[in-house]
């Protein structure tokens, strides 16, 4: 089995480019010149350079101790938290703005979810001069408050979306509704493996320096370039993706897919799209998604607004479906729990997306020789009125 995108853009049955015809030369247009400009040395030398000095890059590949010791195994932590922004999100709009750039492009926008997008966003245009519109749902826009600030403070424009759960999807119809609107001047920097073809397979391509640099970093920490399992949360998809990109074709290697189950993955509030989804299109790909019978979409829920979204990208629809991945769901309580056991063994607090794939160590069969890389996606700053609420 290969995990690899085909020629037309789909994993599997999964993928593809489903958009209106307003959007077609310009997605055709990134299609045919992707890789091309991707693979350009003067395209790898910019990017890899500014990960390093501008990122933070390498993040560092941390051995758990205490975690390990709890869990009976090896766990290492993968540190991107520690990037410029807290989290991952930067790698993939660092590589996206420059790209936009090769493109002519001059207008940003961005949809944003828990608001980490959104500022690594505006942070890259801060960076390189261009103009930023954020779209961020009115409930996000309140509960990721200090992200709003920042985003602002950058010089981005952030635009509320008013429809449906004012969350992640609704930010991301309004987005799409702008490129629309304005196809010549405009890229649309979208933040997860999520889309039409090629954006599942860019951003995975950009956020695949995780795995890149886990590949020497355990060889150096145990000899071996390989871990038993990964773990990652997933709500688009794209830090797991990262995570998992170079070891995609090894099946040495158990990949674990944390999604959130909200109050319960039954009970209605929930965004546990692998238990609950089915076969369809959101955003302009197939894949799995949450959607009632006549195929309107059910509004997904999490307390972690990062993990709050009714799909998943097609390349985890296409590993789940396939068995290649794992998926293990995880409700608020668990994460929260988790992020708190964290901060106190480890004293790292996490994002509440990344407490997901903490909690998720306590729902998987784990053996003494096991080593389990966890992808620690983001720092727990933008958490902590969260946080605040549970030590009350
Ligand atoms: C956005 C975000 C996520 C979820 O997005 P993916 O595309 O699934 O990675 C997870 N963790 C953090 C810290 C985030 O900011």
């Amino acid at each position: 089995m290969n995990y690899a995108i085909n020629e037309e853009g789909f994993y599997g049955e999964f993928g593809g480019a489903y958009i209106p015809e307003m959007l077609h030369s310009n997605i055709e247009r990134l299609r045919l010149n992707y890789l091309d400009i991707i693979n350009k040395p003067n395209f790898q030398k910019a990017f890899k350079s500014l990960l390093k000095d501008y990122v933070g890059r390498p993040t560092p590949l941390y051995l758990a101790k205490s975690l390990s010791e709890k869990y009976g195994c090896t766990i290492f932590l993968k540190r991107e938290d520690l990037n410029h922004t807290g989290a991952h999100k930067i790698n993939n709009t660092i590589g996206q703005i420059l790209l936009a750039k090769e493109l002519g492009k001059t207008r940003i926008i961005a949809e944003t979810g828990a608001g980490q997008h959104g500022v690594a966003t505006a942070t890259a245009c801060a960076l390189m001069g261009l103009e930023c519109i954020v779209y961020m749902g009115a409930i996000d826009i309140e509960r990721q408050a200090p992200n709003v600030s920042r985003m602002k403070m950058l010089g981005a424009k952030v635009v509320p979306a008013l429809s449906g759960s004012q969350t992640l999807k609704d930010a991301t119809n309004e987005a799409i509704r702008d490129w629309i609107n304005n196809p010549e001047d405009t890229f649309y920097i979208i933040g997860s493996v999520v889309g039409p073809h090629p954006y599942p397979d860019m951003v995975a391509r950009f956020q695949a320096i995780i795995s890149e640099e886990m590949l020497w970093q355990l060889e150096e920490a145990t000899g071996q370039n390989y871990p038993d399992k990964i773990v990652a949360c997933v709500g688009g998809g794209s830090n797991a993706a990262g995570a998992f990109y170079h070891y995609l074709n090894d099946e040495r290697v158990e990949l674990v897919a944390v999604e959130a189950a909200g109050h319960g993955i039954h009970s209605g509030e929930s965004a546990a799209t692998s238990v609950l989804g089915t076969k369809g299109i959101i955003h302009g790909s197939r894949t799995l998604l949450m959607q009632t019978k006549d195929g309107q979409i059910i509004e997904p829920y999490s307390i972690s607004a990062g993990l709050d979204y009714p799909g998943i990208g097609p390349l985890h629809a296409h590993l789940i479906d396939t068995g290649r991945a794992t998926a293990i769901a995880i409700t608020d309580e668990e994460a929260l729990d988790a992020a708190f056991m964290l901060a106190q063994i480890e004293g790292i607090i996490p994002a509440l997306e990344t407490a997901h794939a903490f909690a998720a160590l306590d729902k998987m069969k784990i053996e003494k020789s096991d080593c389990i890389v966890v992808n620690l996606s983001g720092r727990g700053d933008k958490d902590l009125g969260t946080y605040i609420k549970r030590m009350k």
